[in-house]
Parts: C-alpha cells; structure tokens; sequence
C-alpha cells in the first residue's frame, strides 16, 4: 500500500506501480477513491489540508491519532464501499507536493525515516507487504506502458489496479498485430500513446457506467465484496459482446441494443487507433 522507496528488482512481477515518479502513484488499496466525491477536484482539496495539517502534527502516538480523529470529523463518512477503509493517512507527497503518497511513511516528510503506519487501520506490516493482483496480473510490458502513458497519479491509480481490463484491450491489439506489443512501440508513437491514454480514461467518463454501482473506485481484493455485476445481454435479446470483459470491468449497464454497440464501437475505434498507428509506423 503506496510502498515506497522500493525498486522493481524488490517487488512481485519485477515492476514497483505505487510510487513510480514524481507525478505518478497509486493509494487505490488504501481506499483513495472510496469517498462521498472522487473527483479529482474534492482529492486534491482533501489531501492538500492532511498534508498541511500534518505538517503541524509531532510525531508521537497521540497527536498523529487525534490527527486522524480531526480528519475523520471533518470529512464525510460515506463510502460507495461501505467494508472497504479510506485512510486518513493518505496525503500529497514529493518535491511540491506533485503526488499521492502515504504521510506516515518513513520517507515523507517530517518523518526523518521513522516508520508510523503502525498507527493506521491496517497496520505497518500490512502496508508495507502488500500488493496488488496487478503486480502478479498484468505483463511487464503492460505495467510499465500504463506506468508511462497515465496523465496524472489520479488517472494512474484509477486505472492501475484494472488488471483484466487492461491486459484484455492490450492482449487484443497484439492479437491484431500479430506480434507483442513493445514499450516503445506504444510510448514513442505520438498516435499510439494517445489512444491508450483515452482508453485509461474511459474510467473517468464512461457514459454506460451503471447507477447501481456508485464511486470510480475498483474493489479488487480476492473476498470479492463488490464483484462487479455481469452485463445482461438476454434483457438485450443479444448474446455475450466480444467485448464483455471490458464492457464488464467498466460496470456497464446498457438500456438497449444501440448503447451496446456505441459502447462497443468506442473500445474498437480505440483498438484500431493504436493498430492502424503501429502499423504506419512499422511501415515506415
Ligand atoms: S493498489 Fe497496487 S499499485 Fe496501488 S498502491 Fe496499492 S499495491 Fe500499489
Ligand atoms: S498508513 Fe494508510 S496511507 Fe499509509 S500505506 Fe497504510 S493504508 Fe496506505
């Protein structure tokens, strides 16, 4: 959970996603996106003030827990994952403060390398072991092109943690190309880059996103609390999308056979962009 000072030789699957660089991390298991208001606008605001208010904080047992009783209070307690926990430890950290990170960790600031997260719901131990399906799911490759391609830690961490969905889009375009994709491939190619960028952030603006399922968040821990509901293609008198795992792991929810097929055109325009693009390059 946002470990940090790792490097990819000391982490599962050889690629460390939490605390990339400067302006690219990840809190999704420590519950970033579990709030009332997930938007990037309401985080930013909710983190700056921890991170402010945690600059006045001694490091000593009482005043880090009345910290967190402070921040509780101040913010809404509503959860669009009611079992999932949203640590008030989560702040900004970096140079100017560029990035989401975790403000009991040995390396923020004010820490002079003592380690806190004791003090969290979870643990120190637990902060500092875990990792996500995505360190074991995802390629190499795949790890280190969202690691580069993500705008910003906000779409980073919405996206990270969306392993089957991820290596389904680019799975698919290596079975168009007829050959793997490379990091290089995908990074140094302006037209390619776009594409999957767009693609990382349909999770910000999916229009058949369902009701049902409130948040941006993703719950992608192995109790399968909030499984993410099956589309039900029977009601649509269709059968299974050729693109369902994507379809599913955007939390679709479609009121006709139209909505299916915009959907669907929209996940196929963006597998073309990035084809069509490698293939113009390769061509050269
Ligand atoms: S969700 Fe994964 S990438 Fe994100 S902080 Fe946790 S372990 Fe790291
Ligand atoms: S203390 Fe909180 S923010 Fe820090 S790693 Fe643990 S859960 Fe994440």
């Amino acid at each position: 959970m946002s470990i940090w000072g790792n490097t990819d030789n000391e982490v599962p699957g050889g690629v460390y996603l939490c605390q990339v660089h400067e302006h690219i991390s990840c809190g999704a298991c420590c519950g970033l996106y579990n709030v009332a208001d997930p938007s990037l606008e309401a985080l930013r605001e909710v983190l700056a003030y921890r991170t402010r208010a945690f600059a006045l904080v001694p490091r000593e047992i009482d005043p880090i827990l009345g910290f967190k009783e402070r921040v509780e209070a101040r913010e809404s307690r509503k959860r669009p994952f009611a079992d999932f926990h949203h640590c008030p430890f989560l702040g900004l950290v970096g140079m100017g403060h560029s990035r989401v990170g975790c403000l009991l960790h040995p390396l923020a600031d004010g820490n002079k390398g003592i380690d806190f997260r004791g003090l969290s719901f979870y643990g120190g131990m637990a902060c500092r072991v875990y990792f996500c399906p995505s360190y074991y799911h995802l390629s190499t490759v795949h790890k280190e092109i969202v690691r580069e391609a993500a705008r910003d830690w906000y779409v980073y961490g919405l996206v990270i943690t969306e392993s089957k969905m991820l290596s389904t889009f680019f799975q698919e375009v290596e079975r168009r190309l007829n050959k793997p994709i490379t990091k290089g491939g995908i990074l140094d190619n302006k037209k390619c880059l776009e594409a999957v960028r767009e693609f990382l952030e349909l999770k910000l603006h999916w229009p058949f996103r369902a009701e049902t399922f409130t948040g941006l968040g993703n719950y992608f821990f192995g109790d399968q609390l909030y499984s993410k509901p099956p589309i039900d293609y029977e009601a649509l008198g269709e059968t299974t999308s050729a693109c369902d795992i994507i379809l599913q792991e955007l939390v679709s929810d479609f009121g006709s056979v139209n909505e299916l097929r915009e959907a669907e055109n929209i996940l196929y325009g963006l597998i073309d962009k990035v084809v069509s693009a490698s293939f113009t390059t390769s061509q050269k």
